[in-house]
């Protein structure tokens, strides 16, 4: 597959309230969006430093991934997100390569960006994101 750039880093937070006055006070990082992704029951706040962005991750219910991954794991990095130029294809590599997939095909995330999962016990732990502009 063809990585490009690391698009963001994911990170789980109990409270954007909380969590925003760190980046933005101490850090300097501006926000720029907030959104919520009702399907993965988050909201999300990003920040942008280079051509990487961060994505704060809130859980908007107590059975959502971000709340089970907090719940076990505590506050921090979630996941690690990777520029591609198509998910498509470095899903069907990886798949080829025997790595477990979360996702079997592209779906929209955040920002409409297409997205898809590699499964962390593949991937030594690191939750993996590969994603690529939504407009194709
Ligand atoms: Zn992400």
């Amino acid at each position: 597959m063809e990585l490009t750039h690391i698009e963001h880093l994911g990170i789980a937070v109990k409270s954007l309230d909380e969590a925003i006055p760190y980046y933005e006070g101490i850090l300097g990082l501006k926000c720029y969006a907030i959104e919520e992704v009702a399907d993965q029951k988050v909201r999300t706040a990003f920040f942008k430093i280079g051509q990487t962005k961060l994505e704060l991750l809130e859980s908007t219910s107590p059975e959502g991934t971000i709340a089970q991954f907090i719940e076990k794991r505590g506050e921090g990095i979630h996941h690690i997100a990777f520029a591609t130029t198509s998910v498509k294809e470095a899903l069907a590599d990886a798949e080829a390569k025997g790595v477990r997939l979360i996702d079997k095909a592209p779906r929209k995330g955040a920002e409409g960006l297409n997205i898809a999962f590699l499964h962390p016990k593949s991937t030594m732990g690191v939750l993996t994101e590969l994603c690529e502009k939504g407009d194709k």
